[in-house]
C-alpha cells in the first residue's frame, strides 16, 4: 500500500482527505502540529506530531515511510485575519511551505499536491472564473498561496519535483457518514457560523456589507463540498504518479450564492429563524467568486457528487446537530 504524507491532516479538509485515501487503498502518514487542527480528527493513518519547518522531524518522515505523495493542507486559512496578521500568513503558508518542499528535494519524494485557492484571483474581471484569468489577490492570504504556486513553478523546472495546484472555491460540508466536519477556533466561515446560530450556540450571524454590486447587496461565493475535494486530490496524485506535472484546476460548483442565499437555504434545512445583523464590509472580500471547474473535469476525469448548496449545508447540519461543540478535546 502506498503511504501518502497528508500535511495537515488534523485540520478540516487534511482529515477528511485521510478517510478518503484509506477508503480507496492508500496509507496516509499524517504531520500536524495541532496550531489549529484536532486530535479527534485524526482517525485514519499514522501521526507525527511538530513542524513542517522542523527539518529533522521531515527527514525522520522520509526516512521511516516510503512517501509516494505529499498532499499540503497545513495552511492559514482565514481571509480576515490574513489582513490583520500577514506576518504569520507569510511565515506559515510560504516559509514553512518552502522549507517543505526544499525537504522533498532533499530527500527524493518528488509528487505534491497543493491546496490553492480562489482567493489568488483577487476581485474577478470575468465571472465565471476560468484558470488563465489574472491573479491579482486582493488579501494577504491569496497572496500567499499565490507565492508558493509560483515556488513550485520554479521549483518543478529546476529539481525533481512534479506538482499540482487545486484552486478550492469555498470549502464546504461535512463527512456524510458524520465522523469528521468542521470545526476552526475561531470559527470565521459563514456556514458553520450560521448552523451555530441555528443551534443556539450564537445569537446571530453577522453579514458583512450589503452594499456589494450583487443582486441583494451580499458576497457571492460557489461552495463546494470537501469530498469532492478529496476526491479531486486522488485524481490529481494518481495524475502526478502517472508522470504529469505542472497544472492547477479550480475545484468549485459553478454556481454563486450570496451570503443571504446560504442563511435562507440553512434556515430551511434547520426549520429554524436565524437572526442577522449587517454589519461593515469585511477588509480583503472580493464580491463575487464563482468557478469554471471543467478542466478538472475534463482533464482529471472530477465527478463533484454535491451540486446542490442544500446537499451539502445538509451534511454540516448533521455534523454540527451531533457535535454541538465541535469536537470536544
Ligand atoms: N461572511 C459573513 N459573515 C460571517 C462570515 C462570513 O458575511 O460571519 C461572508 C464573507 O464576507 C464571505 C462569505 O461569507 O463573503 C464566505 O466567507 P467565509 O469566511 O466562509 O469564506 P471565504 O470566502 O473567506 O473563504
Amino acid at each position: 500500500m502506498e503511504n501518502v504524507l497528508v500535511v495537515g491532516g488534523a485540520g478540516y479538509i487534511g482529515s477528511y482527505m485521510c478517510k478518503y485515501l484509506s477508503k480507496n487503498g492508500y496509507a496516509p502518514v499524517i504531520l500536524d502540529n495541532f496550531s489549529r487542527g484536532h486530535r479527534m480528527a485524526v482517525r485514519y493513518g499514522k501521526l507525527y506530531e511538530g513542524n513542517i519547518n522542523n527539518d529533522g522531524l521531515l527527514a525522520k518522515i522520509f526516512t521511516e515511510n516510503k512517501i509516494a505523495a505529499v498532499m499540503h493542507f497545513a495552511a492559514y486559512c482565514y481571509v480576515g485575519e490574513s489582513v490583520t496578521a500577514p506576518d504569520i500568513y507569510y511565515k506559515n503558508n510560504v516559509s514553512a511551505t518552502l522549507n517543505l518542499l526544499e525537504a522533498m528535494v532533499k530527500n527524493n519524494v518528488n509528487a505534491f499536491i497543493f491546496s490553492s485557492t480562489c482567493a489568488t484571483y483577487g476581485n474577478p474581471i470575468d465571472v465565471p472564473i476560468f484558470e488563465d484569468h489574472p491573479q491579482h489577490p486582493i488579501n494577504p492570504y491569496g497572496r500567499s498561496k499565490l507565492m508558493v504556486e509560483k515556488i513550485l513553478k520554479d521549483f518543478s523546472q529546476a529539481f525533481d519535483l512534479k506538482y499540482v495546484c487545486l484552486r478550492y472555491f469555498n470549502a464546504a460540508g461535512a463527512d456524510p457518514e458524520e465522523e469528521l466536519g468542521e470545526d476552526h477556533r475561531p470559527e470565521t466561515h459563514l456556514i458553520p457560523l450560521v448552523l451555530q446560530t441555528a443551534l443556539g450556540m450564537r445569537d446571530q450571524v453577522e453579514i458583512f456589507g450589503n452594499d456589494y454590486p450583487t443582486h441583494d447587496g451580499t458576497c457571492i461565493r460557489d461552495y463546494i463540498h470537501t469530498d469532492d475535494l478529496a476526491q479531486a486530490h486522488l485524481l490529481a496524485m494518481e495524475r502526478i504518479m502517472g508522470g504529469f506535472s505542472g497544472d492547477m484546476y479550480n475545484l468549485g460548483n459553478g454556481k454563486g450564492y450570496s451570503v443571504n442565499d446560504v442563511i435562507e437555504k440553512a434556515s430551511e434545512i434547520t426549520k429554524t429563524s436565524i437572526k442577522t445583523k449587517v454589519v461593515n464590509r469585511r477588509q480583503g472580500d472580493p464580491a463575487i467568486l464563482v468557478s469554471a471547474s471543467q478542466k478538472a473535469i475534463e482533464e482529471l476525469g472530477w465527478r463533484p457528487k454535491y451540486h446542490e448548496l442544500d446537499a451539502i449545508i445538509e451534511t454540516a447540519w448533521k455534523w454540527h446537530k451531533k457535535n454541538p461543540k465541535g469536537y470536544e478535546e
